[in-house]
C-alpha cells in the first residue's frame, strides 16, 4: 500500500495525503490510555473499501512510531493490549477470522462450527487468560487437539478463538514495537515529540502518575519554559497565552497540578482558587502547547539567534522537541563520561 499510494515517512509524519491517519492514530492511542476496553472499534472506518484500508493501516503504523517514540515500555504494553482487544472485538464477528487464526497459530482446525487448538498453543496462550474454563484440567483434550466447545450465547467458541488470538496478537504487537524502539535514530525521535508529549501527558493525568514519566528534570527544559517561570516568580506579569503554554507543558512533561499551581503563586494576581481550578482545566482537557511559532509571536520565546544552539537548529519548531533533543544529548554525555571513566578506571 505504501508503494501503491507512495507513501513514505515524510508523508506519514507531515504529509496533507496522511493528515486523516494522525488524527486517527491520535484517537487510538487516545483511546488505548482512556478506555477499559482497548481502542474502539465503532469509528472504524470501513476496512472493505481503499481508502477505509489505508487509513486503518497507516493510523496503526503511525501510533505504533508514536508509542516506540515514547520510549515508555509500559506505554507500548498498554497500547499492544488495547489494540489487540480490539482486534478480538472485529474477530467475533468478521469473517477474517479463520485467516488469522491460521496466521497466529501453528496448529488450528475448525469441525463443524467449532474451532480446536493444538495443545502446545493453548498452553501458551492460556496462561494469560484468567477464568476456570481456560485451566487445562477443564478443557476437552483429544490426541494433542483442544476443543473450544460452544457455551451459546455465553462464550460461544468463535468467541474462544478470538479470545486466544488477542493474546498472540498483543505479544506480537508489543515485540513489533519495542523492536522499532531500539531502531529509533534521534531524528525521528525528535520529529514524534509532539504527539509523544501529548500521550505522555494524558497517561500522567490518567494514572496519576506525577512522578516525571518522560524524564524532563530542570536541566532539560525549554529557555521558552524557564523564562514564564521566572517571570512568575518574580511578580512579573506573563501574559495569557504564556499562561496557557507554562500549564500545558507541565502537564505533558508529567508535573503534578500542585507543582503547576506553585508556577503562579507569585504572580501579582495570584489566587490559589482560581489558579487551581485553571490549571485543572488544562489538565483535563488535554491540551498540547503551542509551538514556536505562537510562542514567538505572542512574545513567549526567551531567545535571540544565537543565545540556544537548540532553538537555532532549523528543525525547532516545538518546545517538546527542545526538550527531547536535550534529554538525548544529555543521555549520550553519560554514556560517554560513563565509558570513558569506565576506560580511565581500566588504565588505572
Ligand atoms: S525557540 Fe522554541 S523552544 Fe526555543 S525558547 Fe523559543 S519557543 Fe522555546
Amino acid at each position: 500500500m505504501a508503494g501503491k499510494h507512495q507513501i513514505d515517512i515524510d508523508e506519514l509524519l507531515d504529509g496533507s495525503m496522511m493528515e486523516k491517519a494522525r488524527i486517527r492514530a491520535r484517537s487510538r492511542l487516545v483511546d488505548s490510555v482512556d478506555s477499559d476496553d482497548g481502542v474502539e472499534v465503532a469509528s472504524m472506518s470501513d476496512i472493505h473499501t481503499e481508502e477505509g484500508r489505508l487509513l486503518e493501516a497507516f493510523s496503526f503504523y503511525y501510533a505504533r512510531l508514536v508509542v516506540g517514540a515514547s520510549e515508555d515500555e509500559r506505554l507500548i504494553a498498554r497500547w499492544a493490549q488495547a489494540e489487540a482487544e480490539r482486534a478480538q472485538q472485529i474477530l467475533n464477528k468478521d469473517d477474517s477470522i479463520s485467516i488469522i487464526a491460521n496466521t497466529y497459530l501453528s496448529e488450528v482446525k475448525l469441525e463443524n462450527g467449532i474451532w480446536k487448538i493444538g495443545l502446545s498453543d493453548f498452553i501458551e496462550l492460556c496462561t494469560g487468560i484468567t477464568g476456570s474454563r481456560w485451566r487445562l484440567p477443564n478443557c476437552d483434550i483429544t490426541d494433542g487437539w483442544v476443543t473450544l466447545h460452544d457455551e451459546g450465547d455465553k462464550y460461544s467458541s468463535r468467541q474462544k478463538m478470538a479470545r486466544l488470538l488477542r493474546e498472540r496478537m498483543k505479544d506480537d504487537i508489543k515485540d513489533d514495537a519495542l523492536d522499532k524502539m531500539k531502531k529509533m535514530d534521534e531524528s525521528l525521535l525528535i520529529r514524534l515529540s509532539e504527539p509523544v508529549g501529548m500521550i505522555r501527558g494524558l497517561v500522567a493525568s490518567k494514572t496519576a502518575e506525577t512522578i516525571a514519566l518522560i524524564g524532563a528534570g530542570e536541566q532539560d527544559w525549554p529557555p521558552c519554559m524557564r523564562k514564564a517561570i521566572a517571570e512568575l516568580s518574580q511578580g512579573v506579569n506573563v501574559n495569557h497565552f504564556g499562561r496557557v503554554f507554562l500549564g500545558s507543558i507541565s502537564r505533558c512533561i508529567g508535573l503534578p497540578v500542585e507543582t503547576t499551581v506553585d508556577f503562579f503563586r507569585t504572580a501579582p494576581d495570584f489566587s490559589e482558587a482560581t489558579t487551581t481550578y485553571q490549571v485543572n482545566h488544562l489538565y483535563e482537557r488535554e491540551y498540547t502547547p503551542s509551538g514556536c511559532s505562537k510562542l514567538k509571536i505572542n512574545h513567549n520565546c526567551a531567545v535571540q539567534t544565537g543565545d540556544d544552539s537548540l532553538c537555532d537548529q532549523p528543525w525547532m519548531d516545538h518546545p517538546l522537541k527542545y526538550i527531547r533533543a536535550k534529554q538525548r544529548r544529555r543521555k549520550r554525555q553519560e554514556g560517554l563520561d560513563s565509558s570513558l571513566n569506565g576506560n580511565n578506571s581500566g588504565d588505572a
